[in-house]
């Protein structure tokens, strides 16, 4: 069965071009006529893994093609999602699965929404990847895709088939929780790493801060019934800010290059999770305010 996927960018790249390389077949499907004609004159998609550059030429094509979707790996941003997937919708049938690659969380059920009928797979992946240019992905860094599925715990067979393309992964009976926590360490790390304009092993200067922060995000992760990803939060924000001391975290980058950050969907969803429960979190709520005042002097989507 054909995977189609949804975005040629980074992450969605770099799955394209392991599940092309394991003999799998793979269709791109871009945003329109001109990105398919650009993407055509490079003559595939681009990895580059340990400096080695590899073209792929994986066939591609606009979200008009006719052909029906069995299976769609969405590899937009977050506020690309619902959009893309509202456009492909007519191509999804009753029996279709979609594999959902967004970071924080919101749009995942604002796509299942527009796909009432089709199975929506929740991913959160530690891969790293970014494009060094148009149609061109550099794997930055290995990582592991944890996949899941909050109505049904049966693993799809397809599963076999990121085997065969060495993508590392795990199937996880509770795909929410493991995107609780991995938002509640984005909320603690990367809006500070933009207000202080720093490196993520910076933020060891700034432990308080980031505690208070723990302390809140703990609350709200147990208040959404999410007991087990509040557990140990600090500790596992002190690994990470070691971990990764000399890189700049996503958000970080997304500014100082102008671009829209996924905001919304990971320090806006907290705060709207916790408006919604009356729970009074008065240091994430600041850290918000922060974040958006910046970005907007920046003149950057406060969304
Ligand atoms: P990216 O490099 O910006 O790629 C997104 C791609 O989606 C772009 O190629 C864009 O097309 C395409 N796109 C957007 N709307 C589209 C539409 N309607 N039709 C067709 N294509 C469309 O983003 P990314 O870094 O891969 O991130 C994707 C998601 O994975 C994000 O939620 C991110 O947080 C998460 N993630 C990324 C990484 C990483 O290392 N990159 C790691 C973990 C999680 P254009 O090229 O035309 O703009």
């Amino acid at each position: 069965m054909t995977w189609h996927i949804l975005g040629a960018g980074s992450l969605g790249g770099l799955w394209a071009a392991r599940l092309a390389r394991a003999g799998l077949p793979v269709r791109l499907i871009l945003r329109d006529a001109q990105r398919l004609a650009a993407y055509r004159a490079q003559g595939g998609l681009t990895l580059v893994e340990d400096g080695v550059a590899r073209r792929y030429p994986i066939p591609a094509e606009t979200p008009q093609h006719p052909a029906a979707i069995p299976r769609l790996l969405l590899a937009c941003k977050a506020y690309d999602a619902e959009a893309a997937a509202a456009a492909l919708a007519p191509r999804l049938g009753g029996h279709s699965d979609v594999v959902l690659l967004q970071n924080g969380l919101g749009s995942q059920d604002a796509v299942a929404a527009r796909l009432a009928s089709s199975r929506c797979i929740l991913a959160s992946s530690t891969e790293g990847a970014f494009r060094d240019g148009d149609f061109r992905v550099v794997f930055a860094g290995a990582g592991f895709t944890w996949l899941g599925d909050p109505r049904d715990p049966t693993p799809p067979a397809w599963l076999a088939d990121l085997q065969a393309a060495a993508i590392p992964h795990g199937w996880s009976a509770d795909i929410l929780s493991r995107l609780w926590r991995k938002l509640a360490l984005n909320c603690a790390i990367n809006p500070l790493s933009v207000l202080y304009d720093c490196r993520n092993g910076a933020l060891a200067g700034h432990a308080e801060e980031i505690a208070d922060l723990c302390a809140e995000l703990g609350r709200l992760l147990e208040a959404c019934g999410r007991t087990e990803a509040a557990l140990d939060l600090r500790d596992e924000v002190t690994r990470v800010i070691e971990a990764t001391a000399g890189n700049f975290s996503s958000m970080h980058q997304d500014v100082a290059r102008g671009r829209r950050t996924e905001i919304a969907y990971l320090l806006g969803h907290a705060c709207a999770a916790a408006a919604r429960r009356g729970l009074a979190l008065p240091r994430l709520q600041a850290l918000q305010r922060r974040l958006r005042a910046h970005l907007e002097r920046r003149g950057l989507p406060l969304d």
